[in-house]
């Protein structure tokens, strides 16, 4: 009976006819790149935040690259991050000949711990990179004594958390550290590709908009550049799609927020399943995606394989990163973090976007449940 019914997407971005005119309207100024739409969409940013300056960018990887450069860590450094995360967060380190050095995650938040950090800091630590995983917040407060205590800089990557609220309800990527934000297809907020950072003071501004833009300063021609640079530039059509999604970002993240907790609901019955964690009041998660953890011993592939069969996609999510072939050279075994590779090991998404019905979500909690009753 189920297989009749259509598939559901894993994620889908919300893109509606606001989007649309802005675009359109982009295409005929004839100002499709460093216009006036770009500089619109950033000031959006920095206002929907309450920081002063936002910049945009080609990714949130790109963000993350100015942002290693902007804290100028370089060979001989190393930097203390979760291997439970995308990987980019460890490839900006990487770009630079710094060395991502991991350590493991609180089992609840999912997120570094800051005990762990603290201990893994050596007499070559630069700085943390704590990140917002599955949009909960990473406990900045611990991590900003820390650095204080050690000497260390920040680079918060907060990719998958634009909406979140910290534990002192401070407004995630807010706190005047270097902090990044993606816009790609499954995030909170879309624009296809794209990405933000936040710099630390005007002067980080000028580098990083210099940076960005092959390396020529504001006020130069095209053909002038006065230090190394990058084409990490948006487009100004993608930040036409940018303008309209922030315009309504307290809406998408509310559709969100509507569907994860639905999902709260119908699958706290079933038995063994974990789910992500609720919030401690101020701290608010921001929905990225809805990430469940099987439990000990399930075959997560057969779960995979039989909600496939309904239509359902789900995806092992995500993989705690020490163990990628690229990073071989640092020497990170199995076993080292434990936390982080019984969590990888047992998590899963499931789909997740705010056109899903409750009706979706009860055919998600059905299939799920016998999945796990089947084996
Ligand atoms: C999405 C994401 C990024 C950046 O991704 P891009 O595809 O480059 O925009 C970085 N870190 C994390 C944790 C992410 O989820």
């Amino acid at each position: 009976m189920t297989e009749e019914q259509p598939p559901l997407d894993l994620a889908r971005p919300e893109i509606g006819p606001e989007e649309e005119r802005l675009v359109v309207e982009v295409l005929r100024s004839g100002r499709l790149s460093l216009g006036p739409v770009l500089e619109q969409f950033e000031r959006d940013c920095a206002d929907w935040l309450g920081v002063d300056d936002a910049i945009a960018v080609s990714s949130g990887t790109a963000g993350l690259h100015l942002g290693v450069r902007a804290l100028g860590w370089g060979p001989g450094d190393e930097v203390v991050l979760s291997p439970f995360t995308f990987v980019a967060s460890a490839n900006c380190l990487l770009y630079e000949r710094v060395k991502p050095v991991f350590a493991d995650i609180d089992p609840v938040s999912l997120n570094l711990d800051p005990e762990a950090a603290e201990a893994a800091v050596t007499d070559a630590t630069s700085g943390l990179l704590p990140i917002d995983i599955f949009g909960q917040p990473a406990d900045l407060p611990a991590f900003e004594r820390i650095a204080a205590d050690r000497g260390l800089a920040i680079l918060e990557d907060s990719c998958q958390a634009l909406g979140a609220i910290d534990s002192e309800g401070r407004k995630v990527g807010s706190r005047g550290n270097v902090s990044t934000f993606a816009f790609y297809a499954n995030k909170q907020m879309s624009t296809g590709e794209g990405g933000m950072v936040i710099p630390a003071d005007p002067a980080m501004a000028e580098v990083m908009r210099s940076e960005r833009n092959q390396g020529r300063a504001i006020d130069m021609d095209w053909l002038d550049h006065d230090r190394l640079g990058f084409n990490y530039r948006m487009s100004d059509v993608t930040a036409a799609i940018g303008v309209a999604q922030v315009g309504r970002l307290d809406e998408l993240l509310a559709g969100r927020a509507r569907i994860a907790c639905m999902y709260l609901e119908r699958l706290a019955a079933i038995e063994g399943l974990e789910l992500p964690a609720p919030d401690q009041d101020p701290a608010r998660r921001s929905w990225f995606v809805f990430p469940v953890r099987l439990p000990e011993g399930t075959d997560r592939d057969g779960v995979i394989r039989r909600l496939g069969e309904q239509g359902i996609p789900a995806k092992a999510y995500l993989p705690s990163i020490h163990l990628f072939p690229h990073l071989a050279g640092f020497g990170y075994r199995e076993g080292q973090f434990p936390v982080a590779e019984s969590v990888a090991a047992r998590s899963m998404a499931l789909p997740f976007h705010a056109g899903l019905s409750g009706g979706d979500i009860d055919r998600v909690a059905t299939a799920l449940g016998d999945a796990l009753a089947a084996g």
